[in-house]
């Protein structure tokens, strides 16, 4: 008998199960998947460590976070400057003075200001109750209607009025001429990828992989005290209530035959028309660089689609509408009822969290278990 079973080998998972492990209770990690490390899984490519669900720079202001992550990698000093794309035009992002700049020709933090001020004026926007008007009371409307409307309804699906304005307040807004993505004090990615920092971290710990928690519940329940499940909440309960929505995303990746495709990790195609929210190319997130120093011949490129999820489809991105939220919330009361199980992350939890959100959340949870 263990004393635990942790359903996922993502980073809350992974984090439980370390923590747990070095205070020496016996601990077994189950995942559905081929793969450990779950959304940060990177697998090697001509070289070039790809981010196999999705882009991910780690970035926090969490010392406590930072301090455990570096136990396990030595992270390089990536910083994260996306650039968008709008019909062929480049703006730099986050919204920062060279964005201001590229958009109307200012030159002056006051001028930009300025022109915020107007446009936000022009809308009448006093308390921005949806994306769209904190958008355009953020940035203003040219702003709003060139890098953010397009790009955020294929990113939702959704259109910008009923959205919560949570989600663009992620993105800084800088009177400053500084391209950084995150206010972060810590911001990098590890060196050999994040597959090599989930493996450290699983040091010593049994895992079996290919192996479904939900197809083996009653078989699995017997081996272990307690269940940590870091899998989607609706689908732990068969989806009684009604299945929650999420956003899935579809990548496909491609090998060229050449050093530099477009010359940045990730550029965003901030028009509707454009099918692919952004385009990442993998090696930039190591400086296009080997392990040893060396350029790479080829490169890796993935456009990112974005999707409604359905059944079947990996559930990426929780959809934290009022609607979803209330349906979450009564999952969560069932949770709360459940013996023995413990439900966390990004999909036990329904929550948009970062990495270092997820950490912070499962070393948290590991204290109280301890
Ligand atoms: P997951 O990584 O999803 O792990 C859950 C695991 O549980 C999976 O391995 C899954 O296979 C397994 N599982 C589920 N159900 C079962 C079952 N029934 N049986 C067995 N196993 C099961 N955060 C950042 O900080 N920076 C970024 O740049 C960033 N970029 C992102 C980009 C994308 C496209 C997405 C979707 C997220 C991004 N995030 C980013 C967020 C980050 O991915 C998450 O915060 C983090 O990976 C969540 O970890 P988790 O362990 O909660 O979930
Ligand atoms: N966003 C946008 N234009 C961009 C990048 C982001 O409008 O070029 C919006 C979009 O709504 C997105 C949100 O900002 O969902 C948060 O962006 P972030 O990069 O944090 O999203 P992530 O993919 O990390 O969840």
């Amino acid at each position: 008998m263990m004393n635990y079973l942790i359903v996922g080998s993502g980073l809350y998972g992974a984090t439980v199960a370390q923590q747990l492990h070095e205070a020496g209770k016996t601990v077994l990690i189950v995942d559905k998947r081929p793969n450990i490390a779950g959304n940060v899984y990177t697998e090697r490519v001509e070289g070039i460590n790809v981010h196999k669900y999705g882009a991910h720079i780690f970035h926090t202001n969490n010392k406590a976070v930072w301090d455990y992550v570096n136990r396990f990698a030595t992270f390089n000093r990536f910083t994260n400057s996306p650039v968008a794309n709008y019909k062929g035009e480049l703006f730099s992002l986050p919204f920062n003075m060279y964005t201001f700049n590229k958009m109307w020709g200012v030159t002056t933090p006051e001028e930009a200001a300025a022109k915020i001020d107007e446009q936000r004026k022009a809308a009448g926007i006093t308390e921005p109750k949806n994306l769209e008007e904190q958008a355009i009371s953020l940035v203003g409307t040219d702003i709003y209607e060139k890098l953010i409307k397009g790009y955020t309804e294929k990113q939702w699906g959704r259109d910008c009025k009923d959205l919560p304005a949570f989600i663009i307040k992620r993105l800084p807004v800088r009177l400053t001429f500084d391209n950084n993505y995150f206010n972060a004090l810590y911001q990098g990615i590890p060196v050999g990828g994040y597959t090599k920092l989930v493996e450290n971290m699983l040091s010593g710990i049994e895992v079996r992989l290919n192996c479904d928690y939900l197809e083996h519940k009653a078989e699995l329940d017997t081996l272990a005290e307690k269940v940590i499940y870091t899998g989607p909440i609706d689908a732990y309960f068969g989806y009684k209530l009604g299945p929650l929505e999420y956003r899935s995303v579809r990548f496909e990746t491609e090998v060229l035959d050449k050093p530099n495709f477009q010359g940045n990790a990730a550029v965003n195609y901030t028009d509707r028309k454009t099918p692919w929210t952004r385009i990442i190319e993998h090696k930039w997130f190591e400086f296009g660089k080997d392990e040893n120093g060396n350029d790479l011949p080829k490169t890796v490129i993935s456009r990112e689609y974005s999707s409604e999820w359905k059944p079947g489809d990996e559930p990426y991105y929780p959809v934290n509408d009022e609607k979803n939220q209330r349906l979450y919330e009564l999952y969560k009361a069932l949770a709360e009822q459940e013996q023995n199980v413990i439900f966390g992350g990004r999909l036990g939890e329904y929550k948009y969290y970062d990495m270092d959100q997820v950490i912070a959340a499962a070393l948290d949870r590991s204290k109280t278990l301890l």
